[in-house]
C-alpha cells in the first residue's frame, strides 16, 4: 500500500519528492515542459503505453533533477502513473520509491488534527504556487517556519 499524506495533494499538488538535487525553480519548469512535450507526442492512453512512456528512461536518469514522468496538463502538475488515476493501480511500482515520505510529511502525520489544520492554514496564508510549496515541503523550510511561528506566538501547547 502506498504511503500518502494530505500534504501530498495540498496547494495544487506537491512534487517535492519527484526528483532530487533540484537546480532551480526555472529548471524544474523547463524539465516539466520538456516532459510534457514528450508525453503529448507519445499520447499514452492504456497501461502498456504508459509503461512504455515511463520506461523511456532509467529511473535515475532525471532531467535537471526532476523525474521524467512529471508533467503539466491544464495547469496541473502531476504524475500520470499515480494510482489516483488508475483505479488505485500504481504504475510507479518498481520505478520510484512509492513508500517515500519526506521529513515534513512524516512529522505532519504525528500531529493532532488541530496542529495539522493550523499548518494547512499557515501554508494557505503564504499564497505560494505549487513549486514553491513543493520545494518548501521537501526541504522542510515550511515546517521549520511554522514551528518558529508557533513559538513566537506563544502556541507552545502545539509544539512537540
Ligand atoms: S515531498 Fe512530502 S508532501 Fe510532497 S509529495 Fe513527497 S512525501 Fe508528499
Amino acid at each position: 500500500m502506498t504511503r500518502f499524506t494530505l500534504l501530498c495533494q495540498l496547494n495544487g499538488g506537491c512534487m517535492g519528492c519527484c526528483g532530487r538535487d533540484f537546480i532551480s525553480k526555472e529548471k524544474i519548469k523547463e524539465a516539466i515542459r520538456e516532459n510534457t512535450e514528450e508525453f503529448k507526442a507519445a499520447n499514452p492512453l492504456v497501461k502498456a503505453q504508459l509503461m512504455k512512456f515511463r520506461d523511456r528512461a532509467h529511473p535515475h536518469d532525471l532531467r535537471y533533477g526532476v523525474c521524467r514522468n512529471l508533467i503539466e496538463l491544464e495547469g496541473k502538475i502531476f504524475c500520470p502513473l499515480h494510482p489516483s488515476l488508475h483505479q488505485r493501480v500504481d504504475l510507479r511500482t518498481n520505478h520510484c520509491d512509492i513508500d517515500f515520505m519526506c521529513r515534513t510529511a512524516v512529522t505532519f502525520e504525528t500531529w493532532v488534527a488541530e496542529k495539522q489544520k493550523r499548518f494547512i492554514d499557515f501554508i494557505a496564508g503564504k499564497k505560494i504556487d505549487n513549486l514553491d510549496f513543493s520545494l518548501g515541503i521537501d526541504k522542510g523550510t515550511l515546517l521549520d517556519e511554522f514551528e518558529a511561528f508557533l513559538q513566537s506566538n506563544g502556541n507552545t501547547e502545539l509544539l512537540m
